[in-house]
């Protein structure tokens, strides 16, 4: 089995962290000698062309997160509005 071979040649320091001989993104090997370029301190890739796409990849993620974030909030707020006025239009009805 290779994995076994690889624990048995290479022990591992820190149980639990993110495998560290891969990049991110090509999940291309990177060896003991190659450059590792890190990113967001625990996340390496093989190039810098490679962590700036992680970079891209992120920034277009986080706005769509919050674009999401915005349309739930205003929905949500034009939906109490709304209820806010029905039940105020019943009031002087019931009077
Ligand atoms: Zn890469």
């Amino acid at each position: 089995m290779a994995a076994s071979f690889f624990f048995d040649a290479e022990p591992v320091c820190e149980p639990g962290a993110p495998a560290m001989d891969s990049c991110a993104l090509c999940a291309k090997h990177l060896g003991r000698d190659s450059d590792i370029f890190m990113y967001r301190g625990d996340t390496p890739f093989c190039s810098e062309e490679c962590r700036y796409e992680q970079m891209q990849l992120d920034a277009i993620r986080a706005r769509r997160t919050a674009g999401r974030r915005q349309q739930t909030r205003s929905a949500a707020t034009a939906e109490s509005w709304r209820g806010r006025q029905q039940e105020s239009a019943k009031v002087p009805a019931a009077s």
